[in-house]
């Protein structure tokens, strides 16, 4: 089984190259991140409870965040293995998710951390406001969101380079060399 987790702050082409990984290996996508959209679209129970933090760029509650992570990966027992996209993004939820595979007997197998300079991050994700018209891309919930990055997702590089498995790859580039550079990664697990 193969378990990846694609870490990188908002705007360093996660989901992208989530896209891509994906469709290479025949794995199950979880984005707590688009979850999270498709209940606030549909206008669910969830989606009403979690709309201010999202559109706020804030952390949603991590008892709603495992919900959806713990029916997303029950959802599909047959799966070749799942990559992470938004998940986890605190110590606390890198802990709860090791709890979760190790029940199932299946590890982490890879943190696909792409890196790139701040400056750019802003530059994309400015360009991503216009083009997408995303609620949490004003640009106060983009300092807010890159503000928790900092601060609470970014000690997981150290949490998962103790572990050994954290992959640095240079974001910066055009995505298909970004890609290829995560498939030479991928295909030596
Ligand atoms: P993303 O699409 O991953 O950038 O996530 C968009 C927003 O959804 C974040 O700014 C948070 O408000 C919320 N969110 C997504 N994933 C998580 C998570 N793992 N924990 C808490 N909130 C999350």
């Amino acid at each position: 089984m193969l378990n990846i987790i694609i870490f990188g702050a908002q705007g360093s082409g996660k989901g992208t190259q989530a896209d891509k990984i994906i469709s290479n290996h025949n794995l199950i996508p979880v984005s707590t991140g688009n979850l999270l959209r498709e209940e606030i679209a549909q206008g669910t129970e969830l989606g009403e409870k979690v709309k201010k933090d999202y559109e706020a760029g804030a952390l949603v509650s991590d008892e709603i965040i495992f919900d959806l992570i713990k029916k997303k990966i029950e959802n599909h027992p047959e799966s070749k293995g799942f990559i992470f996209d938004g998940f986890p993004r605190s110590i606390v939820q890198a802990k709860h998710l090791d709890e979760i595979l190790k029940e199932k007997n299946i590890p982490v197998s890879m943190v696909i951390y792409l890196d790139v300079n701040d400056k750019e991050l802003l530059d994309r994700l400015h360009k991503r406001a216009i083009k997408e018209n995303r609620a949490d891309d004003t640009t106060e919930a983009i300092k807010n969101r890159l503000s928790i990055y900092r601060e609470k997702t970014m000690p997981l590089i150290e949490y998962y380079q103790r572990q050994n498995k954290i992959a640095k790859i240079d974001g910066l580039g055009l995505v298909d060399d970004i890609a290829k550079r995560i498939d030479e990664v991928v295909e030596k697990i």
